[in-house]
């Protein structure tokens, strides 16, 4: 036995016997991880042998068995996971090293470790691992770092994440790149809990690199410009990537200063937003601490992503104030540009009956345009049924905000966009209405469906399998008919589940008597605090497709 040094605490080796146990205490081993499956040869020595050994040694063991040519991602992000938490030096071992090695150069890289630096250091110590690691990532083609692939994903938020994992369900032989920016992924849905209390941020929040399924590439960088003629688009540092096919998933930009004053006082003054992470646990800050005044909560023009969010946020505050026994001391102010508390008329009546318990005005076409956080004053610009418009001042204690929204600056001055900026796709296919190797889907779209994550959740199957229609790889076509929902939390432990499709027909998942959507429970409550998160990220991040079929 020849233990190889990876790094300054991981070792690897060929397979080892009790005898060895012995040797490796005496060097300092303080864990031991075999990778290797008991009875692969007669003179093997069993794990559970292995593990009593170590025991009398003080040796910490972990059985990881693989075989080989059939690592999976779950066995790599365990090793990872392994390796990690054992930061005394540690022993892996096979039946040469090799697949010990693998293991840990998979996660490497998929935690963004530079490829050929891992194989020039695996190749040092012995181990050709090329093949198989090639086989894990993209295809091969990113070893040579090379700036071409096969799918091009633009942004790695819930669509384009989604939309990665469905295409790997369904093949692993192309090379995929996602391109984002940021260095976390986040679960949006869960900013509303977190400005009620009921999740704490850090639920909300992941590294990218958790969430980028294995052998897609991550190119932590921006598209700044489109270049479609050549199937190309540019990045921020100046470099292009080159596509067969290219999917646009950028999401929705938050414009917080279409409001005058407003970014020079969010998250103080009593100015917060359930829309940014950072904001959302101020808004229960602010939630706990008023115990009378003005509560005022806004709503821009549409189209926004989610947009029951605002009024989600003084449910669930007003509910707290209610329980509390403060509601009768805080005036609450609904703020909305539009002319409906929800655009789909069957979830209407039952959210009044919130908004009269609540005591909340509605405030119809009344838009905020400035505020002034140190004087605690917001400005709205009210428009009257003639078309007139009239500035009104109103004085808060706190003021929940929803920002304005567009398409992000780059895809608006793109020839992918429509006249109002939003990537023009054909509605059912998510195919541009252009260019036949462009796809988009998510927020950043011009469909006229309600801008969730469960929209993006039922359209990355339906772009994942019309791209590989396309290249001949799937038989036939996948339609996406406008699904959309929004759990409407009208009260701490009650939501009113709202789904549905184009033209606002409803498309309920559960059948009625299972779960009446138009009605507020206690089950679509268990179903937004302890089941969709899961569903996110363990299911659509994955590429599961659960609660998809048909929508
Ligand atoms: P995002 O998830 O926002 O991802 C877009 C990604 O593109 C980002 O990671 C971004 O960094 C990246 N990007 C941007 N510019 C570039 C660039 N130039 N180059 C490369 N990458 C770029 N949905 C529900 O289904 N249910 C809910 O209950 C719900 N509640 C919500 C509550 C709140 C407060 C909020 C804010 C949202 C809520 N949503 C809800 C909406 C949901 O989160 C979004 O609709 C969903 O995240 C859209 O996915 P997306 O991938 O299109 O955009």
């Amino acid at each position: 036995m020849q233990p190889k040094q990876l790094t300054t605490s991981l070792f690897v080796s060929q397979a080892i016997n009790v005898e060895d146990v012995k040797t490796l205490a005496k060097q300092g081993i303080k864990a031991i991880i075999c990778n290797r499956p008991d009875d692969e040869s007669p003179e093997q020595t069993p794990f559970r042998d292995i593990e009593k050994a170590a025991n009398e040694y003080g040796i910490t063991t972990h059985f990881l068995p693989v075989i080989v040519g059939q690592i999976s991602l779950e066995q790599v992000m365990t090793m990872a996971r392994l390796v990690q938490s054992e930061s005394e030096p540690t022993l892996a071992y096979c039946r040469t090293g090799t697949r010990s090695t693998t293991l840990w150069a998979c996660g490497q890289v998929k935690n963004g470790a530079d490829l050929v630096e891992i194989l020039s250091k695996t190749r040092e110590l012995g181990f050709d691992i090329k093949t198989v690691l090639k086989k894990m990532t993209d295809s091969g083609k990113a070893l040579s770092g090379q700036l071409s692939y096969d799918i091009v994903i633009v942004g790695g938020g819930a669509a384009g994440i989604a939309t990665a994992a469905s295409l790997l369900k369904r093949t692993t032989d192309l090379s995929i790149a996602i391109i984002e920016p940021s260095a976390s992924h986040y679960y949006q849905p869960g900013w509303t809990m977190v400005g009620a209390g009921i999740f704490e941020a850090q639920q909300t929040e992941k590294p990218i690199h958790d969430v980028i399924p294995f052998g897609v590439k991550l190119v932590q960088r921006s598209v700044t410009a489109f270049d479609p003629d050549s199937s190309r688009v540019l990045l921020d540092d100046g470099n292009y990537l080159q596509y067969s096919n290219l999917i646009v998933a950028a999401g929705i930009k938050l414009d917080w200063s279409q409001v005058e004053g407003l970014n020079e006082t969010l998250g103080e003054n009593g100015v917060t937003s359930n829309y940014r992470f950072d904001l959302a646990p101020y808004t229960f800050e602010l939630v706990r601490n008023l115990k009378q005044g003005n509560a005022i909560f806004t709503q821009p023009p549409m189209p926004i992503k989610c947009a029951g969010a605002p009024q989600k946020a003084m449910y669930l505050s007003a509910d707290h104030w209610l329980k509390a026994g403060h509601l009768n001391n805080i005036k609450i102010d609904f703020c909305n540009a539009g002319a409906a508390l929800f655009g789909v008329k069957e979830y209407v009546a039952p959210l009044m009956e919130y908004v009269e318990k609540y005591q909340a005005q509605l405030n119809f076409s009344c838009n905020l345009v400035k505020v002034d956080g140190r004087n605690k004053e917001a400005w709205f610009e009210h428009t009257d049924a003639q078309g007139n418009k009239s500035r009104l001042s109103k004085h808060f204690d706190m003021l929940h905000v929803c920002p304005p929204q567009t398409a992000p600056d780059f895809i608006k001055n793109s020839t992918l966009a429509d006249d109002s900026g939003w990537i023009d796709v054909d509605k059912h296919s998510l195919q541009h209405t252009r260019y036949e190797n462009i796809w988009a889907l998510g927020d950043v779209t011009n469909t006229p469906n309600a801008k969730t994550a469960a929209a993006a959740r039922a359209q990355a199957p339906v772009v994942a399998n019309n791209v590989l229609k396309q290249l001949g790889k799937a038989h036939s076509d996948m339609c996406y008919y406008g699904y959309g929902s929004c759990p409407l939390t009208v009260e701490n432990g009650k939501v009113l589940l709202a789904e549905f499709g184009y033209e606002g027909k409803l498309m309920p998942t559960f059948p009625k008597w299972v779960l009446d959507g138009t009605k507020p429970s206690r089950l679509s409550w268990m179903l937004k605090k302890d089941l969709l998160p899961e569903i996110y990220w363990q299911g659509m991040l994955k590429g599961r497709e659960w609660l998809v079929a048909s929508r």
